[in-house]
């Protein structure tokens, strides 16, 4: 762009610019040939190493699950349809149509519909979300504003009158909505977080009235509205004026479905003014805009009134008794969202360690002296950094999939248990993923050199796109501190003789036996057998939780005194799936053991010659999974033109390409 050039301009492309975008529209009319790899560029193998042989469509079908063939319709649409394909360079008004228009053709041609399935089987709409953020990370988090976030908040917040009046259109697209929570002083979900946007009720006229009192207010960041959104879920205040000594009566926040463009002209309504959140680090296929309400009249009924209502005389009613159990209980019906990312995330992280170990496994570099060059994942460096990676990509697939597993069960069984379970559950793993995964992507840049930034390769999108999940649905330090309360609230239920959620019963066992002293005898097993079994690995995971937890009470007892009080496997379908998975298994329970040896060496849980072996092992392991390296990644099953490039890199159709995208 001409620097001089101005914002506006840029809508009002240059002839030069336009014949270099009609170029590149037209490499979609003219599909490049499908590349076949020349026989030097094939993956080496590693000679020197027993290798493990395993069935790779055995076990990819065990990883896909039964919702395969749904997440195959999604990708085989987008490839059969090249003018639905996000191209490299898009600008974000364009982005923001494709973005658009992507959403609709799924759901209008391919007739699949994400919102029906939230309802009807939660866990297949996550694995469609998941294939959908395959195809562009906006297009997925579009679709996720839409249908969990608003549909969401329609299903789980409002009652049966709500979902009679609203569901075909949000299942249909025709109304497009937003979830707005964040303001401009204040983010989302969070407890005592002070939203001030206001809903108070008119008796006379029998509606409520929005308003944003002040500038900290305007809802900021709000997904679909800066440009395609019809409604919003908005949270505000509710304020009750009772016309007597006791004046307005505030009784928390709720949610209200506020129409905000006209369903026919798409004109913005009356009272509502939205600016535009501009061009973003990432995601710019997604409209991000601010909202503010003046003196906006909506119905009585737009309340979403599961968790309280206003009654036509103006008296509230709820079934919970105060505004913080309104309000957590609100939170707990909209942890979908959360659900989504952690799952997403990893979709994300098995793209970028297929192209890292792909790229790897075919770069070669000098060997040892006067003999053949070697792959660079022959490298131990190399391997260091990938394969305990491809090992977590693999259990965080298995952790996410329970995850959802759970989701599904409380949304069938209302399980209160489980409900505080998923919550914090939730909470944990959507922030724990997504932060490995956001140092992954760099990790797994760097570890293409050079090709790994060209913007082909995709590990600068996704890098991008991915980097706020570490922030919205709820920024993943306060979800850890959340995380990090339940636990204490456990800790202390335990030893109140109160009963522990079903994840945390866990720790009951391993706080009774490892806040003890160790055992000195197994501190110094150092056998390979000892080491790889699970019992051994998932001892010193509890140990660790167990004796962290202790740590933290202890501190928080002895800070109380002077600042006051403070408030988590399967079986396979077949043996040889079985050895791999359990070669994946050992090599991360003993990389995650050895990355925090520290604290267990500090109390003598492990003896310094059993360190020595976990280290040793770690590294042969390491080699181990490098050896069915790219078989354990074509397991993920990815579409080539998902993790497209690096298989092309060196070949003609590489340099076809970086010609025509006019690198
Ligand atoms: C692309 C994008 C899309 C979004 N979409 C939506 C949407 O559709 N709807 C919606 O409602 N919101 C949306 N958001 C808002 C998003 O949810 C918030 O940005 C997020 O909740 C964080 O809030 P904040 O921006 O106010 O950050 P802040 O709360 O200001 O956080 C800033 C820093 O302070 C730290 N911090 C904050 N509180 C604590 C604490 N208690 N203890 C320790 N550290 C703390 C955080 O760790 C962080 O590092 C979106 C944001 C983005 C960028």
């Amino acid at each position: 762009m001409n620097p001089n050039q101005t914002v506006e301009d840029e809508s009002q492309p240059s002839i030069t610019a336009m014949t270099r975008r009609i170029q590149r529209l037209s490499i979609h009319l003219t599909p490049l040939p499908l590349f076949q790899p020349s026989p030097q560029l094939n993956m080496l193998t590693c000679a020197k190493a027993n290798k493990l042989e395993f069935d790779k469509g055995s076990l990819s079908s065990y990883m896909r699950g039964k919702y395969r063939e749904s997440q195959e319709k999604v990708l085989e649409f987008f490839k059969s349809r090249p003018y639905l394909q996000t191209p490299i360079e898009i600008s974000m008004n364009e982005h923001r149509e494709l973005c658009m228009r992507q959403l609709m053709a799924l759901v209008r041609e391919a007739k699949i519909k994400p919102f029906r399935y939230i309802v009807e089987d939660p866990a297949k709409y996550f694995a469609i979300a998941e294939a959908v953020g395959n195809i562009d990370i906006s297009l997925g988090i579009k679709l996720g504003v839409h249908c969990s976030l608003w549909g969401g908040s329609v299903l789980n917040l409002g009652t049966k009158k709500h979902r009679d009046k609203y569901f075909d259109g949000i299942d249909n697209l025709d109304y497009l909505g937003c979830f707005a929570m964040t303001e401009l002083h204040h983010g989302e979900l969070c407890f005592h977080c002070g939203l001030q946007t206001i809903a108070t009720f008119d008796r006379i006229t029998d509606e409520f009235i929005i308003d944003t009192p002040n500038d900290g207010a305007i809802k900021w960041w709000i997904g679909n509205a800066a440009v395609h959104g019809k409604f919003a879920t908005v949270f505000a205040k509710l304020i009750l004026t009772t016309h007597d000594s006791k004046g307005d009566s505030d009784m928390g926040v709720h949610g209200f479905i506020v129409p905000i463009r006209d369903l026919k002209t798409h004109q913005t309504l009356p009272g509502i003014e939205i600016h535009d959140c501009g061009h973003k680090i990432g995601l710019n296929g997604v409209d991000n805009g601010a909202l503010r309400f003046c003196s906006v009249r909506i119905p009585r009924d737009n309340l979403l009134n599961r968790f309280g209502d206003v009654s036509r005389d103006g008296k509230y009613t709820s079934s919970l008794p105060t505004i913080n159990k309104r309000f957590a209980a609100m939170l707990g019906e909209l942890v979908g969202g959360r659900v989504g990312l952690a799952s997403s995330s990893v979709g994300f992280l098995k793209i970028a360690v297929t192209i890292a170990v792909r790229y790897s496994l075919l770069r070669q570099q000098f060997g040892p002296p006067k003999q053949p060059e070697v792959s660079i994942l022959d490298y131990q460096s190399h391997q260091h950094k990938l394969m305990p990676m491809l090992a977590s990509t693999y259990a965080f697939h298995f952790a996410t999939r329970d995850l959802v597993d759970k989701y599904s069960e409380i949304k069938k069984t209302h399980n209160e248990q489980l409900v505080g379970d998923v919550h914090a559950l939730s909470a944990g793993l959507k922030s724990y993923v997504t932060s490995y995964t956001a140092k992954s992507l760099s990790t797994c840049r760097e570890a293409c050199g050079g090709h790994g930034y060209a913007a082909v390769n995709r590990l600068g999108s996704l890098r991008n796109d991915h980097d706020i999940f570490q922030t919205f649905e709820g920024d993943n330090t306060v979800l850890l501190q959340q995380v990090a309360g339940d636990l204490l609230k456990q800790y202390k239920d335990k030893f109140q003789g109160g009963p522990l959620s079903v994840t945390w019963n866990y720790l009951r066992e391993s706080m009774n036996t490892y806040l003890s002293q160790p055992n000195p005898v197994t501190a110094r097993w150092e056998s390979a057998d000892h080491l790889r079994d699970p019992k051994f690995q998932l001892d010193a995971f509890r140990y660790r939780t167990s004796r962290l937890l202790q740590s933290a009470v202890a501190r928080l007892r002895k800070h109380s005194k002077t600042h006051g009080s403070f408030g988590a496997w399967n079986s396979c379908p077949d043996a040889s799936s079985r050895a791999a998975l359990k070669l994946v298994c050992d090599l991360y329970a003993l990389d995650r053991i050895w990355n925090d040896i520290g604290t267990y060496r500090n109390v003598d849980y492990v003896a310094p010659n059993k360190a020595k072996a976990i280290h040793k092992l770690t590294e042969y392991l390491s080699f181990q999974v490098r050896n069915i390296a790219g078989e354990l990644v074509d397991a993920f099953d990815l579409p080539p033109y998902v993790t497209r490039a690096p298989l092309a890199m060196k070949s003609e159709a590489y340099a076809q390409y970086t010609q025509l995208v006019g690198f």
